[in-house]
């Protein structure tokens, strides 16, 4: 390397991918670096409709399918989910990061020091705005971490449109099913059932949040049990998936480096979801970061900062953290009345809190809503984590 880069991107996941194409797009020399930067992204990725950026071609949704939830009754969400073509966005953004000359770098990341990223195997690399969006690792982050995080973890299985039937009706997602039709006592789970294209559906046992996460023989063995009850055979090798990511990693607050992706951490604490706000913010970051650079590094980090945690999105930030230490005090037996009501909210309670992440009178209003509609029981649950301190962290 000649001369130092304009931004040197840690991590090629979507997040790191998306903000390396974007900078590159920009005119700014990125480069990207990865343990493997080759490997294949294996998640499905999920996200609302309406998040999707306008960039996105369309060729990179497999599909799209309006939703329900089912928690104490059935409740129609209101608005449409889309299944992300995996292989497809990853084809996308590899095709810009090459038309746009970013280069991408095989080498694992161990710290942060001096003002230059140390490689694991020796060595340092510098640019004038360096991103961590190496994922829940957080790769660059100074500090101390969590002992135990909490932890979203789910187990899958991939079937035929038809054999999901009982549980999924063709053309639809369900987006929870809290029913206890896995027959165990102890933490609440849901089924997460959705369209992958092609006629096939992902049927998901799914710990929304634990501290640590539930383990995944737990889940799988709900799920066999959860599907044996409605019938619903799965054929031998179906194809099978694992989750298991933090929800409330710390916020990267490293000097001189921007948190990014689940780094940064653009993680909905109470859905899990970061995918689609990472890639509708990557164009609004480079932005920042070309126009900042002018005035200088410390300028171009600042307002990219400030495109990642503007005021609003650090307040609702705090708020939804508050929501998820809710959740894991809950009583495991009180968890579907608490979504009962949220579901129960009008539609712009429930999709504020989903994604309006710098809307704190919004997010704040559907909270209040929420209050009014629980009893005095659920309000008791709801106001003890903003007292208390947080759980066994
Ligand atoms: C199975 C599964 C399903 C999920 N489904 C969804 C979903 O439907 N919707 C959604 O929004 N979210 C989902 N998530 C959660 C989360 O949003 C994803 O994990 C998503 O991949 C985050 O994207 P990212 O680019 O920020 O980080 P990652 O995808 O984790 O990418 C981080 C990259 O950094 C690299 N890296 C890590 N450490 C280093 C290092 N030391 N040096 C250099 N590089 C490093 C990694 O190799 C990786 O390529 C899912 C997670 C899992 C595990």
């Amino acid at each position: 390397m000649d001369r130092d880069p304009d931004v040197l991107v840690v991590g090629g996941g979507p997040a790191g991918r998306a903000l390396a194409a974007a900078a590159g797009e920009r005119g700014l020399r990125t480069v990207l670096v990865d343990p493997a930067p080759e490997a294949p992204w294996r998640a499905t990725y999920g996200c609302w409709a309406h998040e999707l950026p306008a960039w996105l071609p369309s060729s990179a949704v497999a599909a799209r399918a309006s939703g329900c939830a089912i928690a104490l009754s059935e409740h129609e969400l209101g608005w449409e989910y889309a299944v992300l073509d995996v292989p497809a966005l990853r084809a996308h953004l590899d095709g810009e990061l090459a038309r746009h000359g970013v280069r991408a770098h095989a080498g694992r990341v161990a710290g942060w020091a001096g003002g230059a990223v140390r490689l694991a195997g020796g060595g340092l690399l510098r640019a004038a705005v360096v991103v961590d969006a190496g994922g829940h690792r957080q790769p660059l982050r100074c500090g101390d971490r969590h002992r135990h995080p909490a932890e979203q973890t789910a187990a899958g299985v991939v079937v035929g449109e038809a054999a999901a039937t009982p549980l999924v009706t063709p053309g639809r997602a369900l987006f929870m099913d809290w029913r206890p039709d896995h027959g165990e006592d102890g933490p609440a789970t849901f089924l997460y059932g959705i369209p992958l294209g092609g006629g096939a559906v992902l049927l998901e046992e799914t710990s929304l949040v634990a501290r640590p996460g539930l383990p995944l023989p737990v889940l799988r063995r709900r799920l066999r049990a959860r599907l044996a009850r409605h019938g619903v055979v799965v054929p031998d090798g179906a194809a099978t998936e694992s989750v298991r990511f933090p929800v409330d990693s710390p916020r990267h607050a490293t000097p001189g480096v921007l948190g990014f992706g689940a780094a940064a951490p653009l993680v909905h604490p109470a859905s899990g979801f970061s995918v689609a706000t990472s890639l509708r913010l990557a164009p609004a970051v480079a932005d920042a970061v070309a126009a900042g650079l002018a005035s200088g590094p410390d300028r171009a980090l600042a307002a990219a900062r400030a495109v990642v945690w503007p005021r609003g999105a650090r307040a609702v930030h705090r708020f939804r953290r508050i929501g998820l230490e809710a959740l894991l005090r809950m009583p495991p037996a009180e968890v579907p009345a608490f979504f009962e009501a949220f579901l129960g909210l009008p539609e712009h309670h429930r999709w504020c809190y989903l994604v309006g992440r710098a809307d704190v009178r919004g997010t704040a209003a559907g909270m209040r809503a929420l209050w009014a509609r629980a009893g005095w029981r659920m309000r008791g649950r709801l106001i003890a984590p903003a007292l208390l301190p947080r759980t066994g962290v």
